[in-house]
Order: structure tokens, then sequence, then C-alpha cells
């Protein structure tokens, strides 16, 4: 049981999850052992279901815009990328795709695209207030990028409640070499802050096996989180672009992605964890695996079939071909599959006093 050189797992799985002061040494050696993760998830599952039973809540992504201003090196999106056909979605074609959503079970919606200046901060105003107006019972979550705190602050007063903005990683060399220079990991941040100070129900996250990434750097991921409290939490494995810098470099790994799931779960109980398309991309079962190691969340696509391949982050991107009420039978299947259940709810974090 105890391994060579090593830590008790069960001694660390227990300390995940009753404190946060798992030592750095423990988390790397939990980060890079070889060897069965079957206890790791089993403890990280036990706490999902003691919180949120086998309930998994669906949020439905509409990708509004495929412009950045960007450059992210690992992002096909990134403005560089001149083999991408870029488009737009009008305010009646989103309001359209909630239609679908609604009627599909779908009580989140989550507006997200590049960087796009096109849409002013008076445009993301009227698209939220069209949707909590249509659809009070509802919630609608940004994921829009860097904005001022007053654009923020915009928003939050047309009715969004909820904003995701991975903090991509939280070590500043590893950001600098993910970036170009003219972003910063301390811009970041304060965009992070600022909307949780504001009111915002935060997510943020990180890829999963990015270029030059160490167990160091994810522990530092870890350790920003225990800072910032984000009500969601959302991590995927790193897929390379062909159009991008990073062409050609080595994916995330399923093992690990899954593996910090699971440490996620056990750290963060009440967290919503989702259980990412970047993950279903590098493995048919990657969805139904992320489950099972803690996930409690998935975010189905609800675009227009006619412009998802164009929202293209990473290479061979699933769900990009099916209507959205395909992709929610699909899911539905894939989620029961794992012995699971997909709700109809607006799916907020639950707190330790509501337990
Ligand atoms: N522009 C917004 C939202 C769109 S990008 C933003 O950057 O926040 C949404 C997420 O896709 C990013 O946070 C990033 O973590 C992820 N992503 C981008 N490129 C990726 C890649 N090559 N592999 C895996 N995930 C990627
Ligand atoms: Fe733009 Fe977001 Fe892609 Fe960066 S990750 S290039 S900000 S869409």
């Amino acid at each position: 049981k105890r391994a060579f050189m090593g830590f008790d797992i069960d001694e660390i799985i227990c300390e995940l999850n009753n404190a946060h002061d798992t030592s750095d040494d423990k988390l790397k050696f939990l980060l890079e052992r070889n060897g069965s993760d079957d206890r790791l998830f089993a403890a990280a599952d036990r706490v999902r279901r003691e919180i949120y039973g086998i309930d998994v809540y669906i949020r439905g992504l509409i990708e509004f815009t495929n412009y950045c201003k960007n450059n992210c090196l690992y992002c096909g999106l990134r403005r560089d990328n001149k083999n991408l056909r870029r488009y737009r979605l009008s305010r009646s074609e989103i309001l359209c795709c909630c239609d679908e959503g609604y009627s599909l079970g779908f009580r989140t919606f989550v507006l997200q695209g590049g960087e796009d200046m096109a849409f002013s901060d008076d445009d993301i105003c009227g698209i939220v207030s069209d949707i909590t107006g249509k659809y009070p019972d509802c919630a609608v979550t940004l994921s829009i990028g860097e904005r001022s705190r007053e654009s923020y602050e915009a928003y939050f007063r047309a009715g969004a409640r909820r904003y995701l903005l991975r903090h991509e990683t939280a070590d500043i060399s590893h950001y600098g070499k993910l970036h170009p220079p003219e972003m910063s990991l301390e811009n970041r941040k304060r965009c992070l802050y600022d909307l949780s100070d504001i009111g915002y129900r935060t997510g943020s996250g990180f890829m999963v096996g990015s270029p030059y990434q160490t167990t160091e750097n994810l522990i530092s991921d870890l350790r920003f989180l225990q800072q910032l409290k984000p009500a969601m939490i959302g991590i995927g494995p790193f897929i390379a672009h062909c159009d991008t810098p990073f062409a050609g470099q080595k994916n995330g790994s399923l093992t690990l992605t899954l593996r910090l799931i699971s440490i996620l779960r056990l750290m963060f109980p009440y967290a919503l964890i989702p259980s990412t398309t970047a993950l279903g991309t590098i493995h048919p079962e990657g969805r139904e695996m992320g489950l099972k190691a803690g996930a409690n969340v998935v975010m189905p696509n609800l675009s227009p079939v006619g412009v998802r391949k164009l929202y293209s982050l990473y290479d061979n991107k699933i769900c990009t071909g099916e209507e959205s009420a395909q992709c929610r039978g699909c899911l539905e299947n894939r989620v029961s599959s794992a012995g699971y259940r997909i709700v109809t709810d607006i799916g907020d974090a639950k707190k330790p006093a509501e337990r």
C-alpha cells in the first residue's frame, strides 16, 4: 500500500478532502506517480454523490463569435490564424439558440466567444437582457475574456450572473510561454477578482498538459484556485491546433486530466466541475470518465450546426456535426451509461449550509 519512497495514497486522499493543507510534496507525488487511480476516483465520486447525488447539470454553450483580437499561442481562434473563416451570430440567432435550448431542458446559457470588440458593451448587455427577459428562470453565463471592471459591471446590471474565465496557468513564466507579451497573468487575475467582487459566480480553470507545463505549475494552479475559490473549475487537456505556433505539440494526457478532476473534487467538494468537450475529444469516452472521476457538469453545444466547425479552438473537436437535439440525446445516454442523470435545473453550486 505504501509506495516505495512515497506517501500513502489513502492518507493523501483523506487530507485533500478534509483540509487544504496537503503539502506540495504530496501533491507532486500524487500527480506524478504511476499506478492505478481507482481509489482516487472512488473517493472523489463518493464526495460528489454526498453533495450532488447522481445529478449532472447541463449548460447550453452558444459560441456566438470566433473573431478574436488576442493571439494566445495555443488557440485556433487567435487573430494570426488566417486559415479560419470568421463568423458572428446576430442577436436574433443567439436568441433562437436559447429558444431551442430551453425546449431541450437547458436553464443555463453560456455565451462564449473570442475577444470580439465588434460586440460593444451595449450589444452584450442587450443580448443578456433579451435572454433574461424572455427566460427569467434561466441563468446567463458570459465567457468573453478580459474586459474592464466597468464593462463587467454593466453586464451584471443587464442580468449576467456568472462568468467563465480560465486563468490558464497560475505561473507567471509559464503564462508568458503560452501568450504573447501584450497579455499578462496579472490582468487575468485582476479580471477574476473584479468579477467575484462584483458578485458574479465565477468559473476559472486551466489546460492540462499545455506546452512547457510542469508538475509545479499544476500545483500553482491548485494553490491559486484555493485563493480564488471559484464556483466552477473547468479543466481540459491541451489539444494542438494545426494553425497555431503549437501545431505538432503533444496533447495533454487523459490520465493526468482525470487525476486532476478527482483532486479538484476532493479539494473543492462543492465546486461545479465540467467534464469538458476537450476531454471527450482526446478519448471517445472521455466525458463519461470525467464524470466518474468527480465531474458534475456537461456543456453541450447549442450553436447553429453551420458554424460549429468554425469555432475551432483545437483540432478534431467533437460534436460539430450534430443538431442540438441530437447532442442532447447523445449526452443523455452517455451520462446515464456512466451512472448519473441529467437534470433540468439552473444548477447553482451547493453551499455547505444547504447540506
Ligand atoms: N476567449 C475566451 C473564451 C474562449 S476560449 C477566453 O479566452 O477566455 C475558451 C477556452 O478554450 C480557453 O479558456 C482555453 O482554456 C480553451 N482552449 C483554447 N485553446 C485550446 C487548446 N488548443 N486546447 C485545449 N483548450 C483550449
Ligand atoms: Fe482568443 Fe480566447 Fe482563443 Fe485566446 S483563448 S485566442 S482569448 S478565443
